[in-house]
């Protein structure tokens, strides 16, 4: 019987003598050696007591082992959940509480407080350390390197990816292996991957981008991937000539383009730059055309709904658009008070229905209910719009939205305006509480590397840019934005850190 997931991208590793994984140091693991790997870990998963259906939890730095556990997982039928290695022991405590694994991998320095926190929810604790080392590789290294796939349907679950979460709790987003196959087919189509690519992999592999789109596309195009253990400016340039293609978060663009090593002759052997996770400036893609001669294709996903939108692979990948809904993926703009579809052009609430999209939150019925409609659209809780070419764009997240004296602001159309001024790099805008307005528009300015962005004549080009409701109250200096993982700006924390600035 078969195993969709596991059968589409890992057994075909079988045939493969050549390198899957390229280490940074220039070793390579086969293809063959790989699926070796995935075997003992299936078979050391099943000694750990985990049967289908279980969550194996895992909080561990990136190494091939820990890639081998998440192909293990699928081989087992057991639900892979990986969890962010910044959360500390008390997050990790919740996520444990919340999923039931039946097993939490996590660094062996970690482990006197995990271990406690695995104890008592029920779950036994093994370790994988990011160099590969660990209890856990002790034990598959005792194990046969050969493994019956569990047989799945298409509907069964593959994965828990819990949200990032920056208001409330983190939700378990639970995806089936056809939400996985079906995404990772229509993008290895649309952006041409085949068996010729090398990946050039600095993401992390426990989000979405690296996980599921990156690794995903590279094993069902039966590609290769150069596999960072994070994103390192030098071995970046060092490596970039022996790949085809590599995605990225925006920040992965901005700090390229900050060294004057980043050559187009460096990325001449390159086909395809992808970006996503966050909105990539306008600014970033034309600088980054005007250097190497690509134009960055931005593409728009989410946990819950892996990717959605895709600017296309040939014709025009438009700055400050993710471009048109991918094959299979219904997309459309709605009122947020009456869920009615609007018109094209107008701001609303983005709603996707497809294979590509969740099944729901683990436990929590209300919240899937909230978010996810009988029809089959998923909330996404972003705005955006469809321009008259037919490409989406984001405005920004429903909850950022600012309503100052009954009025709605979108923070985006300010933040394009102050990142035009001179001397800044880049801007947030929050809405934060004030007495007479509700909420008040506060805008907030990283400078340029040397510069001393002059308020006032930025107040001034506001003024005339903007209807008065939507010029920002004060605008603040702030040496860098608080980002999370991904590059995205966590305002959240900047409405924490301002929330008294008219109080
Ligand atoms: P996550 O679930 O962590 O992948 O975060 C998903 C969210 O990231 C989306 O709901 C969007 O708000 C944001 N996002 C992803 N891709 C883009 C993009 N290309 N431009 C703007 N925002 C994006």
């Amino acid at each position: 019987m078969a195993n969709p997931l596991f059968d589409a991208l890992f057994a075909p590793l079988a045939q493969r003598d050549d390198a899957f994984l390229i280490l940074p140091d220039g070793a390579g693991i086969t293809g063959r050696d790989f699926l070796a790997m995935i075997h003992r870990a299936a078979h050391a998963l099943t000694a750990c007591g985990v049967t289908p259906g279980d969550r194996v939890a895992v909080q561990i730095g990136k190494s091939p082992q820990a890639l081998a556990v998440y192909g293990a997982a699928v081989a087992c039928g057991a639900i892979f959940l990986p969890l962010n290695t910044a959360y500390t022991a008390d997050e990790v405590d919740y996520f444990v509480g919340n999923a039931t694994p039946r097993l939490l991998l996590c660094d062996a320095k970690a482990l006197p407080a995990l271990g406690e926190v695995a104890a008592r929810h029920g779950a036994r604790a093994e370790t994988l350390n990011a160099d590969g080392s660990g209890s856990f590789t002790d034990l598959c290294a005792a194990q046969a390197d050969s493994f019956t796939p569990v047989p799945r349907d298409a509907d069964d679950l593959a994965a828990f990816l819990y949200t990032s979460g920056t208001t409330g709790r983190s939700k378990g987003a639970m995806l089936t292996q056809d939400n996985l196959l079906s995404n990772a087919q229509v993008l290895t189509d649309c952006w041409r991957f085949t068996d010729r690519d090398v990946l050039l992999h600095a993401l992390p592999i426990f989000h979405t981008h690296g996980l599921f789109v990156a690794t995903n596309i590279t094993l069902l195009a039966g590609a290769s991937m150069i596999f960072l253990p994070a994103f390192d400016l030098d071995q970046m340039l060092r490596l970039m000539p022996r790949a085809t293609s590599m995605m990225g978060v925006p920040t992965f663009y901005t700090r390229l383009l900050s060294d004057n090593r980043f050559t187009r002759d460096l990325v001449a052997h390159m086909r395809l730059f992808v970006s996503g996770s966050a909105p990539l400036l306008a600014e970033t893609h034309v600088q980054f055309e005007d250097r190497t001669g690509h134009r960055i294709l931005e593409r728009y996903g989410m946990t819950e709904t892996n990717m959605n939108t895709s600017n296309p692979y040939d014709g025009d990948r438009r700055a400050g658009t993710v471009g048109f809904p991918l094959p299979g993926v219904e997309l459309k703009i709605t009122d947020p008070a009456t869920g009615a579809t609007l018109p094209q052009g107008e701001v609303g609430v983005i709603e996707v229905r497809g294979r590509n999209v969740f099944k729901g939150y683990w436990q929590m019925p209300d919240k899937t209910a909230e978010d996810l409609r009988a029809d089959g659209f998923f909330i996404t809780g972003d705005l955006g719009m469809i321009d008259d070419d037919g490409y989406v764009q984001i405005v920004g997240r429903q909850k950022d939205l600012i309503i100052t004296g009954g009025f709605n602001v979108y923070p985006k159309e300010i933040e394009l305006i102050l990142d035009d001024q001179a001397g800044v790099l880049e801007s947030a805008v929050i809405g934060v509480p004030h007495p007479d307005f509700g909420e008040a528009v506060l805008g907030i300015l990283v400078p340029a590397p040397g510069a001393a962005p002059d308020l006032a004549a930025i107040d001034a080009a506001l003024r005339t840019s903007l209807a008065r409701f939507k010029q920002p109250k004060a605008l603040e200096v702030m040496a860098d934005l608080p980002r999370n993982a991904m590059g995205k700006v966590q305002k959240a924390e900047l409405r924490k850190l301002f929330a008294a600035r008219f109080g």
